[in-house]
């Protein structure tokens, strides 16, 4: 029997669950399968309530993680097989090479000299990065990590001047026993590309919500300055899509709950940075619960941004690069056609889970959201469980982390 818990997934709900059960006196194993914890958080400009920058909330946790030796995280790692029952689980991890050294940290001169790129994912393809490549400036492990199959030309030759690049690691597999499971797998953009009516993800000036936050962030490809990907021109007509694929039976079915705020925190970044643009957002309901709806109606006080209520029906490029979009307005029933600089796509939120199979044996909806699992001693946290905005994802984790403590204890 073991004492131990598992968390599978780094991100806010994860790092939550593990802090909690570690403050509580129980060994934690966090495994994480990119290469730095933080999870959606980290791609964020600013996150509610307090729309702080991610690299605030987030020091906070992994200051509490360094200061913790109840906490072992494993990143580039994966579930890869779990047999037993709790409270006596054995679990198969496979960790991946990050091919640096946990000592060396100093490679960004390293960086510019690399002839290779690949699509930055990190940047939801706005971007290139290097094989030699961290995704933010205060990511966690403060570690580079070597992609091998981003490197060309002499690049291996100018990876090897640095000592603690190590092109010779392996991967490995380890082996943790643990009492319970936490499940906080997170959640993913909805692919734009289904979305064949608003451009499926093909028109450069219409960019979905996350790749927003990604232009806005200091460590995004622009370094913060909001600008059309297709030629760098200022953003004074911008236009958000709500909904788009969520509440759609062809698509997501469900509320996606966090791109209506999304969106008003996004018009408030483009009024920040162009004091004349002028926002629309098109919307079916304008969703603002509990406290936000205060944040909202401050939002919405700006007289340059304009709520209207409509579906928008299509999304197309003139040649100049501006977007058009069609809408036809729900109130007066009139359709209309209008141009704008940039139109974001409020996509929504789909469980990571979605058209994945986890080696582990509990129960999933048809939308890949963790329905089981608390019979098993395994219980799921977070958006794995259902869509849900950064403060309610720690209630979630708090509350998942507490009941796989009392599963360990017998209780
Ligand atoms: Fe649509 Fe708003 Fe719900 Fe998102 S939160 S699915 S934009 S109603």
């Amino acid at each position: 029997m073991s004492n131990s818990i598992l968390v599978v997934g780094g991100g806010f709900s994860g790092i939550t669950a593990a802090l909690e059960a570690a403050e509580l006196g129980h060994e934690v194993y966090i495994v994480e399968k990119s290469p730095y914890l933080g999870g959606r958080v980290m791609q964020l400009n600013k996150y509610f309530p307090k729309l702080c920058p991610p690299s605030c909330g987030l020091e906070i946790q992994y200051q509490r993680i360094r200061n913790n030796p109840n906490v072992k995280f494993f990143t580039q790692a994966q579930v890869v097989a779990v047999s037993g029952k709790s409270p006596d689980f054995k679990v198969k991890v496979r960790i991946e090479p990050r091919y640096t050294s946990a000592t060396s940290v100093e490679m960004a001169e390293l960086v510019d000299e690399l002839e290779g790129t690949a699509t930055d994912e990190f940047n939801f393809g706005l971007a290139e990065r290097k094989a030699l490549y961290m995704d933010v400036p205060f990511a966690f492990p403060h570690r580079y990590v070597v992609d091998p199959a981003a490197m060309a030309g002499e690049d291996e030759k100018v990876l090897h001047r640095n000592p603690g690049v190590d092109l010779d690691q392996e991967g490995k597999e380890i082996e943790l026993e643990v009492g319970s499971i936490v499940i906080a797998t997170g959640w993913k953009p909805y692919d734009a590309s289904q979305l064949t009516n608003l451009g499926a993800g093909e028109i450069t000036n219409c960019v979905t919500n996350m790749q927003l936050e990604r232009l806005a962030a200091a460590s995004g490809p622009t370094k913060g300055d909001i600008k059309r990907p297709s030629d760098g021109k200022a953003v004074k007509k911008v236009a958000f899509v709500q909904c788009a694929g969520s509440r759609d039976q062809n698509h997501l079915n469900f509320c996606s709950y966090i791109c209506c705020m999304a969106s008003l925190k996004q018009a408030a970044y483009v009024r920040e940075q162009y004091p004349d643009a002028e926002i629309t957002i098109f919307y079916i309901d304008l969703r603002t619960p509990e406290r936000y709806q205060k944040f909202a109606a401050k939002i919405l006080a700006d007289e340059k941004i304009t709520a209207v209520k409509g579906k928008v029906a299509a999304v197309a490029e003139d040649g100049s690069g501006d977007v058009l979009i069609t809408v036809e307005n729900a109130v007066s029933g009139i359709k209309t056609e209008q141009r704008f600089d940039l139109v974001v796509l409020a996509t929504g939120m789909q469980p990571s889970l979605a058209g994945e199979k986890l080696p582990i044996d509990v129960e999933v909806d048809a939308d890949g959201f963790i329905v089981g699992g608390a019979d098993q001693g395994i219980f799921a946290a977070g958006c794995a469980k259902k869509p849900l905005d950064v403060m309610k994802s720690a209630q979630s984790a708090t509350g998942a982390a507490m009941k796989a403590i009392q599963t360990v204890r017998g209780r």
